[in-house]
């Protein structure tokens, strides 16, 4: 093993550069993984494009699968040397949240962000990484750009959860993007009946393909009208908004069924507040629930539905790109419509 790797760096907007890095030991409850794939999320897409603000120079890359290289001392886990995983959801293990099931609020929260004198950040546009070893989830032999998806499924999985998604339930989702779809496979796999509002023609044909029960075209019809004809008067159970934009958050929350459920799962930038009316949220009993990302929970449940092939991810990868051209990889990553775009380390 040579003792630098190389990792892909976000300089400036639009700018990337292949750096060397020297290789670290893992420390005590950490590992070494080799980065196998990584697919590239809106944070990175936001920073490339300068969309959203962030300390440069940038190691982007969350969305990571890898084999296992050594781990550091006293790790007791079940994982062994050479297994292949997932990259995710660590936490301290001993703080309020973490002693209640809720890992995601723990100030440890996916842990191993890199700090390198050559940028910061998750890491994953690299051949290594050290992370937490209880971040680290077994993927089985499913291939590396699938299981680079678990991350953004985790999120997914983890709005279904909080949302209290089920059958006989009615679930709209605003969108559909990756973020979009891996809510409708998630939302499924609950047992919902999915409808998908979205205003492209293309999207609605894939939100289709990966099981949506209903789409509904809003460049030509009002989404509103539609969900209520739908759901006999009613509304749906849950609405939840892949997409941060002021005009789906409005309809979205005019969607909603007494006792139903908005979910905030995309952020918005620039952001613009969501109007509600406490009338009737009181009179209704509406909730609203953001979503950020992901707990363990959710993480295992992601990798174990990847690896034993309850979910086909495949549709949502657009194109692979070697670590080499990361530049061309945010280039096409960045366009619109595009779905995930995978690096590839090896
Ligand atoms: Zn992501
Ligand atoms: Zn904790």
């Amino acid at each position: 093993m040579s003792s630098t790797f190389k990792a892909g760096v976000i300089t400036a907007v639009g700018e990337v550069e292949l750096v060397d890095v020297p290789l670290p030991e893992p420390g005590y409850g950490e590992a070494l993984v080799q980065i196998e794939a990584t697919a590239i999320c809106t944070w990175e897409q936001r920073t490339y494009s300068g969309a959203q603000s962030n300390r440069l120079p940038f190691l982007g890359g969350h969305e990571i699968a890898g084999k296992i290289v050594s781990f550091g001392p006293g790790y007791k886990g079940s994982l062994k040397v050479g297994d292949r995983v997932a990259v995710g959801a660590s936490s301290c293990g001993s703080c309020h949240w973490c002693y209640t099931g809720k890992d995601r609020v723990c100030e440890q929260h996916y842990g191993g962000q890199v700090e390198y004198e050559q940028g910061w950040g998750p890491g994953g546009f690299a051949e290594y990484k050290i992370h937490p070893a209880d971040g680290l989830f077994a993927v089985g032999d499913v291939a590396a750009d699938v299981a680079a998806l678990s991350e953004p499924l985790s999120c997914a999985l983890h709005a279904a959860r909080l949302s209290g998604a089920g059958v006989g339930m009615d679930v709209v989702i605003l969108g559909a993007g990756v973020m979009g779809l891996l809510n409708v496979i998630a939302m499924k796999k609950h047992g919902a009946r999915v409808i998908v509002s979205e205003i492209d023609a293309v999207r609605l044909e894939k939100a289709k393909q990966i099981g949506a029960d209903v789409i509904i075209d809003a460049s030509k019809e009002d989404p509103i009208e539609a969900v209520k004809k739908l759901t006999d008067g009613r509304g749906a159970d849950i609405v939840l908004a892949a997409i941060g934009h002021k005009v789906a958050n409005e309809q979205g929350m005019k969607m909603i069924a007494p006792r139903g459920t908005f979910v905030v799962f995309a952020a918005a930038h620039p952001e613009t507040p969501i109007e509600v009316s406490p009338n009737t949220m009181h009179n209704q009993e509406h909730r609203i629930l953001g979503v950020l990302s992901s707990e363990k929970e959710d993480f295992y449940i992601a990798t174990k539905l990847i690896r034993q092939g309850q979910v086909d991810l495949k549709p949502l990868i657009q194109n692979k790109y070697p670590l080499s051209k990361l530049g061309a990889a945010l280039d096409e990553a960045i366009l619109p419509g595009t779905y995930r775009i995978v690096v590839e380390t090896k």
